[in-house]
């Protein structure tokens, strides 16, 4: 794709957004920086925005072949991406199929609870607030999304996890729960964004319960690179 990467116009904790000669199209950038606790703990996974590139753009392109729409275009380089150019919904949209992190902590329910069905909530998307959690209504009435756009939100994010869920089953790995952002192109659709890498997502071994994704970093279980390797070496296979 013949694209000039232009002014930086936005960075994240684990990614920067560039502008590009194309109005339709940005690309992202993949860093190693990590942090956790609404960015109390900083770090660095060495290797992460490598990794983290490749397996969101697999995720991405296998999700598409299953229906969901994607800002997923082409693979740069080992850390970049060109992605369609979207405003982000500020939602940070959360899907469960265990009990853990903050869940366990709110309800009182022990990490690796089963529950009976998938659970989906919303945060407000808001460092200075802490991402409160918010409800549909909150959502409407501060017109963060439309109802009809809520809509559509839930049911891509149910779908992400039906299409995720199998697969990660196929390579041993039990899917937990992860978080999803949401972008509007510029005709109102809305498509996924972000990333889904160990970064967003809880990833246990299907046997031994090993964690395998950024809860090492978050809790110093060590072997945080590791786990993030053999996460995409298993999908790699
Ligand atoms: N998550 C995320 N960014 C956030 C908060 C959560 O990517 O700012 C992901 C997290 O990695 C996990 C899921 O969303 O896969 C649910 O996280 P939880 O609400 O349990 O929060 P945490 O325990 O990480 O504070």
């Amino acid at each position: 794709m013949d694209i000039k990467k232009l002014e930086q116009r936005y960075e994240g904790k684990a990614k920067k957004v560039y502008a590009t000669s194309d109005p339709a199209y940005y690309i992202v950038e993949y860093k190693d920086d990590a942090t956790a606790f609404n960015g109390l703990k900083h770090g660095t996974i060495s290797g992460k925005g490598v990794i983290n590139n490749k397996m969101s753009n697999l995720m991405f392109q296998l999700l598409e072949k299953a229906g969901v729409k994607t800002h997923f275009v082409e693979q740069l380089s080992d850390r970049e991406t060109v992605v369609k150019a979207v405003e982000i919904v500020p939602l940070e949209i959360i899907i469960r199929n265990v009990a853990a992190g903050s869940f366990s902590k709110r309800y009182g329910v022990a990490e690796g609870t089963a529950l009976k069905c998938p659970t989906l909530e919303f945060s407000l998307k808001n460092d200075e607030l802490n991402d409160p959690l918010i409800n549909d209504s909150h959502i409407i009435a501060l017109g963060v999304a439309t109802e009809k756009e809520l809509d559509e939100i839930r049911t891509l994010a149910y779908k992400v996890n039906d299409v995720l869920r199998e697969f990660f089953a196929g390579i041993g790995v039990k899917l937990i729960d992860f978080k999803i952002e949401a972008g509007r192109l510029p005709d109102g659709t809305i498509i996924l964004a972000d990333e889904i890498s160990p970064d967003n997502c809880r990833f246990w071994d299907v046997v031994t319960h090993e964690k395998l994704d950024k809860d090492r970093f978050r809790h110093d279980l060590g072997g945080v690179e590791e786990a993030y390797q053999e996460m995409l070496r298993r999908l790699t296979l």
